[in-house]
């Protein structure tokens, strides 16, 4: 099989592009579809200050190369999250690949600010352990791009993320999320930080492709948390159906975007928002949900040990 843009060998065929791709045909296929997706959705400008989530994993390792690469300015964020085995790993690699590239990072450790990991704050609070760390996540991220005077903070969810919670939202018709589903976010509140997605126009299989050409040391265990989780089952199910139709999982995403979003606009909970009455974050209510998880998980583990 050869290159469709150059004829030399090809190492990856994209069957929904009907199309094959060398190494440096590939790389920068997938730098210029960032890109594309940059521009079209407005996410970014090369004057923005841009706070990338770094998990450690291939698809935010690949958002920070690439951002980098295309001449955006870049700073990594990375949160320690406290779960076993998994989180010292991911750290690990997080900073070894910052320090290679000389790239700034923050880091910041959810049990040395807080006092609780993930796993402690679902022991001590009615959330699972997801909801509790997606909670944590959400709220320190918008915090720390804040605090750092940050204008964007970017994630790097593929189209098999957002194709999966499309999906599952619309499996469960939760409307308000089906309406919350842009690429990119503008800022609400004065306490809101700018968001966006810019890897939404590759593949999980494609952010993998480009890590490895790339030589990029990424963390591959998954977090032992998503085990089983219904997201995974989505994805299996939505890349049947890619196998049988290739295609039908960006047009399921791009079209629901450009025909669908807009009917569930009336959805919204338009409340207004307000600064937490504990930390200043913008909330609906008169302290944060964050605030309130910590609040409740403090009470929970001081009445175990008395
Ligand atoms: S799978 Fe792990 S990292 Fe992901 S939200 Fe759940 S606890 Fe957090
Ligand atoms: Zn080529
Ligand atoms: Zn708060």
């Amino acid at each position: 099989m050869k290159c469709r843009i150059c004829t030399e060998k090809a190492v990856i065929e994209t069957r929904r592009h009907n199309t094959a791709f060398c190494k440096e045909c590939f790389l920068t296929h997938v730098e210029r579809q960032v890109q594309k997706t940059i521009e079209s959705e407005k996410m970014l400008s090369k004057e923005d200050r841009v706070l990338v989530a770094v998990s450690g994993g291939k698809d935010s390792l690949t958002l920070w190369e690439v951002l980098h690469r295309l001449g955006y300015q870049t700073t990594g964020f990375h949160i320690v999250l406290g779960i076993g085995d998994y989180s010292p790993a991911a750290r690990e690699k997080v900073e070894a690949y910052a320090e290679k590239q000389g790239f700034p990072l923050i880091v910041t450790d959810l049990n040395e600010e807080y006092d609780f990991t993930v796993p402690e704050l679902a022991l001590n609070t009615p959330r699972v352990p997801c909801s509790a760390c997606g909670l944590s996540k959400r709220y320190l991220m918008n915090r720390t791009a804040l605090g750092g005077g940050f204008s964007v903070l970017a994630t790097g969810h593929n189209l098999d993320d957002v194709a999966s919670t499309l999906f599952g939202n619309l499996f469960h018709w939760h409307t308000e999320q089906l309406a919350r589903m842009e690429p990119s976010r503008q800022a609400t509140h004065p306490k809101l930080v700018k968001t966006c997605k810019p890897l939404i126009r590759l593949t999980e299989r494609e952010t993998l492709a480009y890590t490895l050409l790339r030589g990029i040391d990424y963390h591959e265990e998954e977090c032992p948390n998503a085990e089983g989780a219904t997201s995974l089952l989505y994805k299996d199910l939505l890349n049947q159906l890619e196998h049988a139709s290739p295609g039908v999982k960006q047009s399921f995403y791009f079209g629901f975007l450009k025909k669908g979003r807009s009917a569930f606009a009336a959805d919204v909970n338009g409340a207004d928002l307000r600064e937490c009455e504990v930390c200043g974050q913008a909330t609906t209510t008169e302290v944060c949900a964050f605030c309130r998880m910590m609040d409740q998980a403090h009470r929970t583990a001081s009445r175990r040990n008395s």
